[in-house]
């Protein structure tokens, strides 16, 4: 058989492989694109089509996204309900990837690695000793998840290097960054700073769900409630942050479990993931956080929101018990909404507090996330009901705003499996 010498062998590979290397050029391909905010729910939510996508500037990385998936805030974002969703934008925050080329002077990943885009962007060793990051005090100290060094230029839309790195392929409209990572395009620019790598052997079609889903349900009840085992509590919204909330409550030892949701159909699988008792507010006279009150003796000993919306924030407020309760609010209201109650419920002990990503770390989190999926400390195959390719995107839209669907996943370049629903 016929044998290159190795050392021409590997030149042969490389040359082939730079001729052929997207590295350093722009890339056209396939990508969502939210036009203009659009709140008639029988249209599309998104278009797609055809952009390029720029190199990577200094301390910037390019990613292949392989797989995505999206949740309440992308829907509020195409409605344009979202105050950092600047149009025309290309949407998308819970992926993983690829990285397909880095810009100079990045260091922590190289082409090749697997990474979780993280819209919690987290800095580096060097600027916490050298105090660099807006919030950087208080994240030394544990005090916070959210590190600020990028957030002013993500919250914008655009990189801090300058400007954007998509545009349409036709004419030259240029398309805003969201959330910093943009992951419904098959190739999208993050800042190093959002570049979270995890190992070689993660599963990329099951990763998307660490990306936000399960850390935000999670870190609320680990991280941010700290709820002890033989608590009681409430979750108030059974999507996939709920239910995440709920298995979380189970895992650490809650005994009573109270699954809240205006749609009946969601209570098979609350119970299902460990919820003891299931209240349907249509079903009551009176504010639901009476009914829950009364359930419990005097209220619960921690709550959470899961819906977004303001109203429920409220109600998940009062239902804990006057002295020390505590509510967490988890789910992203829109823009510009405010919350209310009575100083009293506060002055008589409750707490109420929030959580962005659960409270964990941006790129260490997804890290230690997959390391402990991989080692069976939780499952993600419950969570994902419904697989589509990227030109099926309006279906997940539309799946999750009727309530149909937890988590689908969008195949970035390839036609999944099984379109549609998860096969049982
Ligand atoms: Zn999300
Ligand atoms: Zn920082």
């Amino acid at each position: 058989m016929f044998r290159l010498h190795p050392q021409l062998s590997k030149f042969v590979t490389t040359s082939v492989a730079r001729r052929f290397s997207t590295v350093g050029k722009p890339i056209e391909c396939f990508s969502a694109v939210a036009w203009k905010p659009e709140t008639d729910f029988s249209k599309p939510a998104v278009s797609l089509e055809k952009i390029i996508v720029a190199p990577p500037a200094e301390n910037e990385v390019r990613i292949r996204i392989d797989y995505s998936t999206l949740c309440g805030t992308d829907l509020q974002a195409a409605a344009g309900k979202d105050n950092e969703a600047h149009f025309p934008f290309v949407p998308g925050h819970e992926s993983a990837g690829t990285v397909e080329s880095i810009g100079p002077g990045v260091t922590t990943v190289k082409p090749g690695d697997k990474v979780i885009p993280c819209y919690q962007a987290q800095c580096f060793a060097d600027d916490l000793s050298k105090d660099q990051c807006p919030r950087c005090r208080g994240y030394r100290k544990g005090k916070t998840n959210l590190c600020g060094k990028v957030r002013g230029f993500t919250g914008a839309g655009v990189m801090r290097a300058g400007g954007v790195r998509f545009q349409g392929a036709e004419g030259q409209q240029e398309l805003h960054h969201f959330m910093g990572i943009s992951c419904f395009s098959q190739y999208t620019v993050i800042h190093e700073e959002s570049a979270g790598k995890i190992r070689d052997d993660s599963p990329l079609s099951k990763a998307p769900l660490l990306a936000c889903a399960l850390p935000t349900g999670f870190g609320a009840v680990m991280n941010t409630a700290k709820v002890e085992a033989g608590s009681i509590v409430a979750v108030f919204g059974l999507g996939t942050v709920g239910l995440s909330i709920i298995e979380a409550c189970k895992r650490v030892g809650a005994t009573r479990i109270i699954a809240i949701d205006t749609n009946p159909e969601k209570f098979e699988r609350a119970l299902a993931w460990g919820a003891t008792d299931t209240v349907n507010p249509k079903e009551h006279d009176g504010p639901i956080q009476d009914i829950i009150i009364k359930m419990t003796n005097g209220g619960v000993d921690y709550s959470f929101e899961a819906t977004g919306s303001v109203d429920v924030m409220r109600a998940a407020l009062e239902c804990a018990h006057i002295g020390w309760g505590k509510s967490v609010v988890v789910g992203v209201a829109a823009g510009g909404a405010e919350i209310s109650t009575r100083p009293f419920q506060l002055v008589t002990g409750r707490t109420w507090t929030g959580t962005a990503f659960g409270g964990f770390r941006g790129r260490e989190g997804v890290a230690q996330l997959m390391d402990d999926y991989m080692d069976g400390k939780f499952d993600i195959d419950p969570y994902i009901t419904h697989n589509v390719p990227l030109r099926d995107i309006n279906e997940a839209f539309r799946l999750l705003r009727a309530g149909e669907s937890l988590r689908t996943i969008i195949w970035m370049h390839e036609d999944p499996p099984h379109i549609g629903a998860v096969p049982a």
